[in-house]
């Protein structure tokens, strides 16, 4: 469910931003940008980062960490608002990346089982068929040869 002005979250940087947030104590922009780069190999704009970083401040989604004893700010972490942020952008991420594999699956033209990556092509009356194995190809061959 969107939520009205919801931050949107319609790119890599964004998402893997939030990703950071959720899976370290707490992130800096500069640490953010860094793992862009060496991650996925995405050089970011620092302005982009941010300013993203402000606008989930702003919202109350992150929050300052403090370096004991230091002035210097140890970055941002996720505060319990902004958890939820997440889990609710991942979860959609989750229905999104179904749908991209769904997509992607081949299935056994014999027996109709879902295939992801193990798939045997056999050439049939000139067109490429792909089954779950060469039992189920011969099961089809013999099929379509008695009817
Ligand atoms: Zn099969």
């Amino acid at each position: 469910m969107l939520e009205k002005n919801e931050i949107k979250v319609q790119n890599l940087t964004r998402f893997y931003t939030l990703a950071l947030l959720k899976s370290k104590k707490s992130v800096t922009g500069y640490y953010v940008l860094k793992r862009l780069e060496a991650d996925l190999g995405k050089t970011a704009s620092p302005t982009y980062v941010y300013d993203f970083l402000k606008k989930l401040k702003s919202e109350g989604f992150i929050k300052d960490v403090q370096i004991p004893k230091s002035k210097r700010s140890g970055g941002y972490q996720l505060t319990p608002l902004g958890s939820k942020f997440v889990d609710r952008i991942f979860t959609r991420f989750d229905n999104l990346i179904e749908v991209a594999i769904q997509s992607k699956l081949k299935i056994c033209a014999s027996c109709g089982v879902k295939l992801y990556d193990n798939f045997y092509v056999e050439k049939i009356g000139g067109k490429e068929l792909i089954f779950c194995c060469e039992h189920c190809a011969m099961a089809y061959k013999n099929f379509n040869h008695n009817h």
